[in-house]
């Protein structure tokens, strides 16, 4: 983004300030899915879920992927000015239900819109039949997630070898299950986590149709796609090229790929802009405090395992520094080791590819309220 604009925002709405840019944001959906032609995006509207990040996604013609029944009513929002009839057919194209696990509440209240949703233990087929009967079910498989930056593997999926089981105890219970899911990790450098979870989807849905489940037609390959933070991240088209060859040769012409990509088509559209509010010399080395911190914007520092670099608009020789954000924690240290030169208060600093998990997860700790938020090019396609 522009150094000169983003200071004259900065100076105009005042700091910290969240910027986002949906020209970025509609063309890596655009690269997306020019790298994968033949499967359909489902924005996990969990990495980053302003209203009019999801608008700008809904009017490109993206899906989406919630987690909530607050996601699933953003993204239902957009739906509402839809004929009846239209919005009822259009669901399953629109909105998967990606979270394994749903109170029943939730259930209750998805049940009328005959939601996707997935599963991936036979406590939850029980709760889904009660309180969901008009949904369908996608199967979430636990598959390798060696490399990710963000492991998911621990929390979801069935074993491979329990699906077939699943897939029938569900039929059993009156359901009916569309297809299999699974997410290699968020993040994913190793491009061999998808190989391998799609060899193992793939022997699953050969078992399961052998065992007469032949509606199963859906693959849901999720996340991970890796954004380009740095020159290391091999490139979508890479990643791209390998799933054109790998998903024909493994499965059937009919089955029907999804994916639900998040870090990828928000990471590079958002850029943070903060202010030295503090400043202090501790152990030989030049501090800075700004009015960002890990409890906002840098949130993805704890729970990304991210790293985001500070950088000054300022020019002059540069010196190792701490930055920190504004709270009393001081958890809330956003680096150690900064190049950065001599900054004044009142300076501006910036910090680049912080669209992800970054301002979704931000809270009011300690008083500070999230950063403001500043949207470009939100009206155009
Ligand atoms: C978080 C999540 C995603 C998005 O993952 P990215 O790595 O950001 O692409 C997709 N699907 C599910 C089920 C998730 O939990």
């Amino acid at each position: 983004m522009d150094k000169r604009r983003l200071r004259r925002l900065a100076r105009q709405h005042g700091t910290p300030l969240f910027v986002v840019d949906h020209r970025q944001l509609r063309r890596n959906l655009a690269n997306f899915r020019r790298w994968l032609p033949n499967v359909q995006p489902y924005y996990a509207v969990k990495a980053n879920s302003l209203p009019e990040v999801v608008r700008t996604f809904y009017r490109a013609g993206a899906s989406f992927d919630v987690a909530s029944l607050a996601e699933f009513q953003l993204v239902y929002e957009n739906m509402r000015e839809l004929p009846e009839k239209e919005r009822q057919d259009l669901i399953w194209d629109k909105i998967i239900y990606a979270n394994p696990i749903k109170d029943r509440a939730t259930l209750e209240a998805l049940d009328p819109y005959r939601p996707l949703v997935v599963y991936d233990n036979y406590a939850e087929i029980g709760k889904i039949a009660r309180h969901a009967p008009h949904a369908g079910l996608m199967l979430r498989l636990r598959v390798p997630n060696t490399g990710a930056m963000v492991e998911l593997s621990s929390k979801f999926g069935c074993e491979p070898g329990e699906a077939v089981d699943l897939i029938q105890a569900a039929h059993d219970a009156g359901l009916t299950v569309e297809g299999l899911s699974f997410h290699v990790g968020s993040q994913t450098t190793n491009f061999q986590n998808y190989v391998q979870a799609l060899s193992l989807a793939a022997a699953v849905l050969k078992e399961a149709r052998m065992r007469g489940f032949k509606k199963m037609i859906q693959l849901d390959i999720g996340g991970g796609f890796p954004a380009p933070y740095d020159a290391n991240v091999r490139p979508l088209r890479e990643l791209g090229r390998l799933l054109r060859t790998e998903i024909p040769r493994l499965f059937p012409k009919d089955i029907c790929v999804l994916a639900e990509p998040g870090r990828y088509l928000v990471a590079t559209a958002c850029t943070l802009v903060a202010e030295v509010i503090g400043k202090a010399v501790r152990d030989g080395r030049p501090c800075y405090y700004i009015n960002d911190g890990v409890y906002h914007t840098f949130s993805g520092i704890v729970f990304d395992h991210m790293k985001y670099p500070v950088r000054a608009f300022r020019r002059g020789p540069t010196a190792l520094s701490a930055v920190f954000g504004p709270t009393c924690d001081a958890l809330d240290t956003i680096s150690l080791a900064e190049e950065l030169p001599d900054l004044e208060l009142g300076d501006l600093v910036y910090a680049e590819n912080i669209g992800a998990y970054s301002h979704a997860s931000s809270t009011w700790f300690n008083g500070f309220p999230p950063a403001r938020v500043v949207h470009l090019h939100a009206d155009e396609s």
